[in-house]
């Protein structure tokens, strides 16, 4: 290297700064691309919205050669191609979805070293074509995002990472990073083993995204539910709603279009045309909400959602704090909210027992779903909870519903005696199992035509319950699931004694139970979000703001990329509070880069001296 070359950190820094129009690195960012920039492999976790891209694409950037980034979402890669190039970055894709004058022109760049970043799916690399072709060009890194894919016992699987341990053994001089957002103990390892990154450093960040609410209601009529939320808080915002299955995706997309709020659906039963049309609109529209199964989301890097909004109960924190992760990667507030109730958990543990696999993996699966049921059921922090999951250690948030509106504790142990002790008698008659209507019905006396042709007024619990109304005890049931103190099982959600279910009837365990806040309480959440969304620019800059919006859309439009492939909502909210007047000052606005001023910046100063 020549004298006059700067050392590797402070020409990272220097492209962050020129390329992308940032400031800084964020937390490891900094330490993790001095690392690769040195030939070292990495492994990455770090949250959604962490900034995992430019752990790769600065080292690449600043190496000689080209960055190779495996990623299995072909149909953002487009997107991820334009942002960069938008930035000045050159930047390429290899995959299915390109005809062969497309694909020899990027082949053609890559080996005359045009190319700064090569995006390749992962079933590429097993084409003996692909591997020829990388042989003869030169290689500054293998990044492999979404590196959870390698998992097999995960929700993202996908076979074609199998094959990425190769990378090392074809070009051992050449540093990998991988990456993912994903961070149970479990996954690690395994992402670990199966890429051999034992010699890696690995850099664990915090999985905190403190600008998400974490809330989590019960769940009586979750579309009204879900509307509610919408015309309170989020009106003409950005957001998912999660559903487990295709046909309530098509309903609740059907009812908030019905309801005047603009939705699409996304699951797997639609052909492929249709959902990259709705991923599409989603990505580029203002304001449209996407109702989906979990098919849809992964590598999604809209900066603007909202919220993210479950309406069935997720199978593990892994992947509901994936999914709300998706909200607000531009840092400002934002909404994870969960409706859940009894149907869910008995639903959920049916589809366990009758789930394919071994023994081990039905294990496996009850404990994801057990996790999860505590997340929704714990009177501690949700965030607290969340992250002792994933290893890591907080103190209460302030930011989501059980700190804002703490629940109360109480002691169940009498209801929880009265319910189980009910089972007990059930089951003790001629083997039939009932699920938790009957057994409400029995505690609380009603004479249903049900409990009298079972004769199970005639039962000694039989109107014993009277203390508690219906949803409370359905609460209270849902509870004793979630402790294991009760189980469920066959297609009628039966509802039976676990190992530990005596230990209460015999009165040497003590039952504490959640009882969730009244409804009053939810005013008070919203008030403290109103607040903190209005701290982040003054009401005076609004106008400009909505100005700058509207230039952008039609910039966007003009090149066919999604409005914040032009500058993301923070740059355009910091440019209208601070009113720059040259290019110069223009250039210190966060998000501004070098190619982005040259190509943006005198259409921006029109708007501003227009004032
Ligand atoms: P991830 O892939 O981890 O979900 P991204 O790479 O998409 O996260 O980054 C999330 C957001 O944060 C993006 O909008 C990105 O431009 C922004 N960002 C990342 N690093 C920085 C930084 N050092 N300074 C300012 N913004 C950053
Ligand atoms: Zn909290």
């Amino acid at each position: 290297m020549a004298e006059t070359d700067l050392a590797p950190a402070s020409e990272a820094l220097e492209t962050l700064r020129r390329v992308f129009g940032y400031d800084s690195f964020r937390g490891d960012q900094a330490a993790i691309v001095e690392h690769v920039i040195a030939g070292g492999d990495a492994l990455v976790l770090m949250p959604t919205g962490g900034g995992k891209s430019l752990c790769y694409q600065i080292p690449a950037l600043v190496r000689p050669g080209v960055g190779v980034v495996v990623s299995p979402l072909i149909a953002l890669m487009q997107d991820q191609v334009d942002a960069l190039r938008n930035a000045g970055v050159r930047a390429g894709f290899l995959n299915s979805t390109q005809d062969y004058a497309a694909r020899q022109e990027v082949e053609t760049a890559f080996l005359n070293g045009e190319l700064d970043l090569l995006y390749l799916a992962p079933e590429r690399l097993s084409v003996e074509s692909t591997v020829r072709l990388l042989d003869r060009g030169k290689i500054s890194l293998f990044a492999i995002d979404e590196a959870h894919c390698v998992a097999q016992w995960g929700h993202d699987f996908r076979p074609d990472y199998l094959q990425l341990s190769a990378l090392h053994e074809r070009w051992p001089d050449v540093p990998r990073i991988a990456l993912t957002a994903t961070a149970t103990e479990a996954t690690h390892k395994e992402i670990t083993a199966r890429l051999r990154l034992d010699e890696a450093r690995h850099f664990v960040a915090s999985f905190d995204r403190p600008n998400i609410q974490y809330r989590i209601v019960g769940k009586n009529s979750p579309q009204r539910q879900l509307l509610e939320l919408l015309r309170t808080e989020h009106a003409g915002d950005a957001g998912i709603v999660y559903c487990l299955s295709r046909n309530s995706v098509e309903k609740t997309a059907e009812f908030l279009v019905q309801n005047g709020i603009p939705a699409v659906p996304y699951h797997a039963g639609l052909d492929a045309r249709t959902r990259a049309k709705h991923q599409a609109r989603f990505l580029r529209e203002d304001g449209l909400i996407v109702v989906a199964t979990i098919a849809f989301g992964m590598g999604i890097d809209k900066p603007d959602v909202r919220f993210v909004a479950h309406l069935d109960l997720p199978k593990s924190v892994e992947g509901y704090y994936q999914e709300t992760g998706r909200a607000g990667r531009d840092g400002l507030p934002s909404t994870a909210w969960l409706a859940y109730g009894l149907q869910d958990v008995v639903q959920q543990r049916k589809m366990i027992d009758t789930s394919e696999g071994d023994e081990a993996h039905r294990r496996r699966l009850g404990t994801h779903l057990n996790a999860m049921l505590a997340l929704c059921e714990t009177v501690e922090c949700r965030r607290v909870q969340i992250l002792n999951y994933f290893g890591q250690q907080a103190g209460p948030c302030g930011n989501c519903d059980t700190c804002l509106n703490p629940p109360e504790k109480w002691d169940g142990t009498i209801p929880a005696q009265k319910l189980l002790s009910t089972v007990v008698r059930l089951r003790n008659e001629r083997r039939q199992k009932f699920g938790a209507g009957q057994i409400i019905d029995i505690l609380l006396g009603k004479s249903t035509p049900k409990v009298t042709q079972f004769q199970h007024d005639t039962l000694k619990t039989f109107g014993i319950g009277t203390e508690l109304r219906e949803p409370e005890w359905r609460a209270v049931v849902r509870q004793l699931l979630a402790q294991g103190l009760l189980a469920v099982e066959g297609d009628y959600g039966s509802l039976v004694l676990t190992e530990t279910s005596s230990e209460v009837l015999g009165g040497d365990r003590q039952v504490l139970l959640r009882r969730e806040p009244e409804r009053a309480a939810a005013a008070k959440v919203r008030s403290t979000r109103k607040a903190a969304a209005a701290v982040d620019m003054p009401a005076e800059a609004a106008p400009l703001f909505e100005r700058l919006r509207a230039w952008r859309a039609g910039v966007a439009k003009e090149q066919g990329v999604p409005a914040y492939v032009v500058f993301h909502d923070a740059t355009l909210r910091q440019i209208a509070t601070q009113r720059p007047s040259s290019l110069a000052d223009l250039g210190t606005v966060s998000g501004v880069g070098e190619n982005k001023l040259a190509k943006y910046g005198e259409g921006l100063l029109e708007i501003l001296t227009a004032e």
